[in-house]
């Protein structure tokens, strides 16, 4: 058939080669998607996957990557969000409605802190805060309208380490569901449903990406049910991802690892050295003693990955830290973390939690994939300077 030009610019001839083939995934970008016929159209369900509909409803790209995190994680269906803090959106609008309460730990990641304020505010919902140290102790806070229980292993910023187990069980045995904020160990140091949890939820923007580069979050669920009401808050709520970004993390994943371990074995180092200096009076890492919950992290972790924090000795003001935040060169001040660059950042804790009994200013390390003496040598020149 002749086309004009206008007509042949958008219908070109392209095929993708016959016999091809290679290790990396296509990249498939796409809002539309078309149907062979009117009843394919009406027969394709976005909801099980079971056909490709519309480009939101994901693509051969996303559906790869969603089935290859579900396998790394150990669960059965993946739905991927623009943010880890999406997915969680996603999770909270899946599981709660206008009367429900949802139980948080203090030390939530502070974005769900801040959306759990909010459906607070103006949804109707209750948000409870739980001292995340609380253990089998939670069953005495979870009431008949309770829909959702979180938890994050460790806690962000101070680094708690939960008892998992013991919360899952407590949740469990009021007909509660479980989601885990599992960012921190990637699916490589915990997997989240060997301890109990039912939803577990991973900022890709981190470890998987590992390259700084993107944002991507993931919500990953062993159970049909639970992926389907997820799956209606995902459409709901228009949770699309990018081909590329998608492609991206497909990329990053097989060496992560490597770059996890590589990550884990340096921090370790730069904590441990950090721990022996008079300015340091204590390392919050969960495979450090006196770590709070250190005896849950032996227990259930394998591994621990790149980021912990330190108290400095309350001698120090916030004026002299900041000093020594601003005279490093090596580790850039910024959030996130997982990326090949070490980070750094000051947290004024007490304003982030109810309570909170230690002393001296709380500085979180995020160590990357630099050389770790290089990195040692970079805070002992900084420590000079407070
Ligand atoms: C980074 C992070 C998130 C949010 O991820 P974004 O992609 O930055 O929105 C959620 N939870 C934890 C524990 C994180 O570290």
């Amino acid at each position: 058939m002749k086309k004009t030009i206008r007509t042949a610019l958008v219908h070109s001839d392209y095929r993708p080669p016959a016999g091809f083939d290679a290790f990396p995934p296509g990249v498939h970008r796409a809002s539309t998607v078309l149907f062979e016929n009117v009843a394919a159209m009406r027969s394709g369900q976005w909801k099980d996957k079971s056909a490709y509909t519309y480009g939101l409803h994901g693509t051969p790209t996303t559906f790869t990557l969603e089935a290859r995190l579900a396998e790394i994680e150990g669960g059965s269906h993946c739905l991927l969000a623009p943010s880890g803090l999406a997915a969680i959106a996603m999770v909270n609008f899946a599981f709660l409605k206008s009367g429900d309460d949802v139980l948080l730990p203090e030390n939530v990641y502070n974005p769900n802190r801040e959306l759990g304020r909010w459906l607070s505010e103006d949804f109707g919902v209750s948000a409870r805060f739980y001292d995340p140290m609380i253990g089998a102790g939670i069953a005495a806070l979870i009431q008949p309208n309770t829909r959702l229980v979180w938890a994050e292993a460790p806690g962000s910023v101070s680094m708690e380490v939960p008892d998992l187990p013991a919360i899952c069980a407590a949740a469990h045995a009021r007909g509660v569901p479980v989601a885990l904020d599992n960012t921190w160990s990637a699916g490589l140091a915990l997997r989240g449903f060997d301890v109990g949890a039912d939803i577990v939820m991973h900022a890709l923007t981190k470890y998987q990406s590992g390259g700084a580069d993107l944002l991507m979050g993931a919500v990953i669920t062993r159970e049909g049910a639970l992926n389907e009401r997820l799956a209606q808050a995902h459409m709901r709520l228009g949770l699309g991802v990018g081909a590329d970004d998608a492609y991206l993390v497909l990329r990053g994943l097989p060496s992560m690892k490597l770059r996890f371990e590589a990550h884990d074995a340096a921090a370790r180092q730069v904590a441990a050295w950090l721990g022996a200096r008079p300015e340091i009076a204590k390392v919050l890492h969960p495979a450090f003693p006196d770590s709070p919950g250190h005896a849950h992290w032996q227990r259930d972790f394998q591994g621990a990955g790149g980021l912990f924090s330190v108290l400095f000795d309350p001698r120090y003001t916030e004026q002299q830290t900041d000093r020594f935040v601003d005279a490093m060169t090596l580790f850039g001040l910024g959030y996130s973390w997982g990326g090949p660059n070490s980070l750094v950042m000051p947290y004024r804790i007490r304003a982030l939690r109810s309570r909170w009994d230690e002393a001296g200013v709380l500085v979180r390390f995020n160590v990357g994939l630099e050389d770790p003496a290089d990195l040692i040598a970079d805070i002992e020149q900084a420590l000079a300077r407070l």
